[in-house]
């Protein structure tokens, strides 16, 4: 049984209700959460506003990022642990799960660095005035963190936020908890202040809703789909509190028949492959130059055919998908593209050992899926690539622009100048040449445009969000 972890003290729900834990590899329970309530938000506010005055302000920039490097070496230690329960709990294959535990213990280790290289400006002014500005936290900041990356997310988030001197509540999504109260342990552990991370469990119209109106929060980071993220800017509007909001996606490939195909090709399985194709960033559209598009689509098309799908154990090119909701969803996309008569040119395999209750879902390539089609718009937030050819650059550009989302871009091509008008002309919040996602280093700003949100999170950009400038102008004659 896992308990919320309030004041560095896991505590049960006041609710005395609790959620079902589910191993996506076999769908079989195996340990269960808090089902959280309001109060809980309540208790986990209030002890990260009297952590925030009681020590964490008090603490110097320098002893912040001391703290947060002695996490970052304690979850590098404890990678393996990780990675065991996050293939478990999310279905995770082997190198994803620890990878995500690696990017953990990065992102501690860059934002550790970070904290005492964060500071304002002076200003040049009128005669008899000297004008500063200060970086100040905004104090208890909010992370509402779903099921896809929660260790990755936690890591860009919550490290960026304690950086800036936050304290911090955390409401992760009920499908992918058990990592992050471990983590909140072993911050423990190194020496963190009870109240700087505080955990809270449960369902998103329950506890993330009550997270996003409490009045003790200062400032929302949330990761995940549009539809939530406009419940969470309502909410925060009411209170008029500041709001990151990191979207979906619905990235665009696109590649011209100069590129490097053999640099490509694996690029493009990875970025729709990569966990199983739960990623905001998965490059889901994938465009080509008339003249290499049935070259390219049969290329694909074999590689596709050699994906294997089983139990996180496994290892395989895919796990299984989070959850049956998740797995009907898939589905129902797919019902659609059947009806609509889409032609598939590639498709994995499930192994046959694979565990009956499991929620595998094999990778699909789809191809001439009309622009307007939902599997061309809609995030599926699953192992399928759409395919469509563009006569022209002309094209590409607006092909690649042709929906509401503007997370990330990719563009393959040897032409340099091409290369920055595509990049210039794409709108979205990055844009990847002759690569996709640059192994998604946490020194990156990452964030969307359009439907994909707004504002900007790794890097150190993120400090700016996770703090508010405050100019102070002092006139002495
Ligand atoms: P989701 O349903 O929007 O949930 C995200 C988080 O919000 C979860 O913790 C969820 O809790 C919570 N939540 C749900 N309803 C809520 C409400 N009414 N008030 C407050 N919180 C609420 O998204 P998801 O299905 O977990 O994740 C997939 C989505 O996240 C995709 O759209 C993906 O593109 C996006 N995403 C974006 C990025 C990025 O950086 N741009 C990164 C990763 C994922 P429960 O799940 O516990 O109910
Ligand atoms: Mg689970």
């Amino acid at each position: 049984m896992q308990l919320n972890y309030i004041a560095n003290r896991a505590c049960p729900s006041g609710s005395g209700q609790t959620i079902a834990v589910v191993d996506p590899s076999d769908g079989q329970i195996f340990d269960h959460i808090q089902r959280s309530n309001a109060q809980d938000i309540d208790a986990a506010v209030r002890a990260a506003h009297a952590a925030l005055d009681s020590t964490w302000r008090k603490f110097s920039a320098a002893e912040r990022g001391r703290l947060m490097m002695r996490l970052s070496l304690k979850i590098g230690e404890r990678t393996e642990e990780l990675r065991e329960i996050e293939q478990r709990d999310c279905g995770k294959p082997v190198r994803q799960a620890r990878a995500d535990a690696l990017a953990l213990a990065r992102y501690f280790e860059f934002y550790a660095g970070a904290c005492d290289k964060l500071h304002g400006d002076t200003i040049p002014y009128l005669d008899g005035y000297s004008v500063l500005t200060w970086r100040e936290p905004h104090g208890v900041t909010g992370h509402i963190i779903p099921w896809n990356y929660p260790m990755q997310i936690f890591g860009r988030s919550v490290g960026g936020a304690l950086a800036a001197g936050n304290t911090c509540v955390v409401k992760p999504a009920e499908d992918a908890c058990l990592s992050l109260l471990r983590v909140a342990e072993l911050a423990t552990e190194v020496g963190f202040p009870p109240g700087v991370i505080n955990i809270v469990t449960g369902y998103g119209h329950e506890v993330g809703d009550a997270l996003a109106r409490h009045p003790g929060i200062d400032h929302i980071s949330f990761t995940g789909s549009p539809g939530v993220g406009t419940l969470i800017q309502q909410a925060a509007a009411l209170r008029h509190c500041p709001v990151t909001l990191e979207l979906g996606g619905k990235s665009p490939q696109v590649v011209f028949a100069d590129a490097d195909l053999d640099a490509a090709v694996p690029a493009i399985l990875n970025a729709i492959v990569q966990n199983a194709g739960q990623t905001c960033s998965a490059g889901a559209r994938l465009l080509v130059e008339q003249a290499i598009y049935e070259p390219l689509l049969a290329r694909l098309g074999a590689e596709f055919a050699k994906l294997r799908v089983g139990p996180a154990a496994m290892d395989l090119d895919l796990g299984p998908l989070i959850r049956r909701s998740q797995q009907q969803r898939v589905a129902g996309f797919l019902a659609d593209a059947r009806a609509a008569g889409l032609m598939v040119v590639g498709e994995g395999k499930v192994v046959d050992t694979a565990p009956e209750g499991g929620f595998y879902q094999a990778p699909l390539l789809l191809r001439d899926v009309p622009v307007g089609h939902r599997l061309a718009q809609e995030e599926v937030f699953g192992p399928v690539l759409c395919a469509l050819p563009f006569a022209d650059e002309a094209q590409a550009v607006a092909l690649a622009n042709a929906t509401d989302f503007g997370l990330v871009a990719g563009v393959w091509t040897r032409d340099g100048a091409r290369q920055f008008r595509l990049a210039k002309r794409i709108r979205s919040g990055q844009v990847f040449i002759n690569n996709y996602g640059a192994g998604g280093g946490v020194e990156l700003p990452f964030g969307g445009v359009k439907s994909s949100g707004y504002g900007r999170e790794k890097g150190f950009e993120a400090l700016h969000g996770f703090t508010t400038l405050k100019t102070v102008a002092i006139r002495h004659g």
